[in-house]
């Protein structure tokens, strides 16, 4: 008999970019839809009946996150496959159109589909950003063309937090005649966003960044758009994504959303103050220390800095041993040792990149908790730089003088 490993879960969570916990309510509120109410919400009988119901109330209320409409709300599987559907099914209903545009900090999720569409055929535009991770405006105009289909640019970046500004980038394509897509993981509960105002076409939202679980997520289609379907089966989602709907998740999902609506004005205040006094706490305390992303234009619960002379993974690694769970970037390319993708298109210095972590906060972070990173983490940095070759006696001098 093979026991199964023990677990232990971390003290103290700074990872909420990557995934965060589910709340209490949402767990509650899914519960029933395991054991009580399992209908498949197609049967014809009353037991059916009794789950749709409940699928369109969670639908009304991630629709009421968005202010959008409830038709225009599409149950997937992940912001990964919210990513895909909207790319790969706007071409298809598109065939004429050979041009993608998007980001070059784009979350693999994008970017991959990216390379998939090079491999058909397609041209793709990678925009470039500067230091803060910002776009240049008039680089999308003038890179949309006749052959242009869709443009895919995330609402906020998952490394540093930073905001694109996409009620401009949406003007610019309406104005030219193609369809934007945006990635909208990181921002969907952190920040309002009212689909009424936003020049959007499609927008993806994942479950588990918002406190619902893994394995639920959203695009949003605006009413009108074509999209060919990316799973394709039976006629749920109005035929637009087959499959027997995840009814506990979509639940959930629902519950999450509400829970947002409800506590985003506060929470998020809460947070950014929480946010802003470990990262000013950070700088103050550690020579050297740089921020990557946009200071200003960001999501409320991301900072992402970079301590010269060392290795970000020896930094999580020593942080881990403390109890604490960070990040050195997306969780999808840790493992490997090349510093992000993202801080590399920012042009963020190679000595400061590799060792830049990132710390996101969440709904349940206390300010005991970023006490204690604030009271452990210079000791981590000066251990690792009394050991890094780089670190050397004159730079030691500057470091202490700035200490004093
Ligand atoms: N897009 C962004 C910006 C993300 O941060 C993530 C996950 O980290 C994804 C897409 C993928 O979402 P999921 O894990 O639900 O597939």
């Amino acid at each position: 008999m093979t026991s199964s490993p023990v677990v232990t879960p971390p003290l103290i969570y700074f990872d909420n970019n990557a995934t965060c916990a589910v709340a209490p309510e949402v767990i509650e509120a899914m519960m029933p839809f395991f054991d009580k109410f399992y209908g498949n919400a197609s049967s014809m009988h009353f037991f059916g009946g009794q789950v749709a119901k409940h699928i369109e109330h969670a639908r009304a209320e991630v629709a009421a996150l968005l202010n959008c409409a409830p038709e225009e709300i599409v149950f997937t599987s992940c912001g990964t496959e919210s990513d895909n559907h909207a790319i790969r099914g706007a071409f298809e209903a598109l065939p004429e159109k050979k041009h993608f545009i998007t980001t070059k900090v784009e979350h693999p999720a994008v970017l991959s589909v990216g390379k998939y569409l090079t491999g058909k055929g397609y041209s793709v535009t990678q925009l470039p950003v500067d230091k803060q991770g910002n776009i240049d405006l008039h680089e999308l105009k003038t890179a949309i063309t006749p052959e242009t289909g869709l443009v895919s640019i995330m609402f906020a970046n998952n490394e540093t937090g930073t905001l694109f500004p996409i009620e401009e980038i949406g003007a610019i394509c309406r104005e030219k005649g193609v369809l934007l897509h945006t990635d909208a993981v990181q921002a969907a509960g952190k920040i309002p966003l009212d689909m009424k105002k936003l020049p959007v076409d499609l927008l993806s939202i994942s479950g588990h960044k918002l406190h619902a679980p893994k394995g639920i997520g959203v695009l949003y289609v605006r009413r009108g758009t074509r999209l060919h379907p990316f799973m394709i089966g039976g006629h749920q989602e109005r035929s637009r994504r087959a499959g027997t709907e995840n009814v506990p998740y979509i639940v959930g999902l629902g519950k999450a959303c509400r829970l947002a609506i409800n506590a985003m004005f506060e929470e998020n205040n809460r947070v950014r103050t929480l946010r802003d006094k470990l990262e000013k706490g950070l700088m103050e305390k550690i020579p050297f220390s740089y921020l990557n992303g946009n200071p200003h234009w960001r999501i409320p619960n991301t900072t992402n800095i970079g301590f010269e002379f060392i290795e970000g993974e020896a930094i999580l690694l020593h942080l881990s041993a403390a109890g604490i769970a960070a990040s050195s970037g997306s969780a999808c390319t840790s493992g490997s040792l090349e510093p992000s993708h993202v801080l590399m298109a920012m042009g963020v210095p190679f000595s400061y990149a590799h060792g830049s972590t990132r710390f996101s906060l969440s709904r349940f972070t206390t300010e005991a908790e970023v006490d204690y990173v604030l009271s452990v983490m210079p000791g981590i940095v000066d251990k690792l730089r009394d050991m890094s070759p780089f670190y050397t006696q004159e730079i030691r001098k500057q470091a202490k003088a700035f200490q004093h």
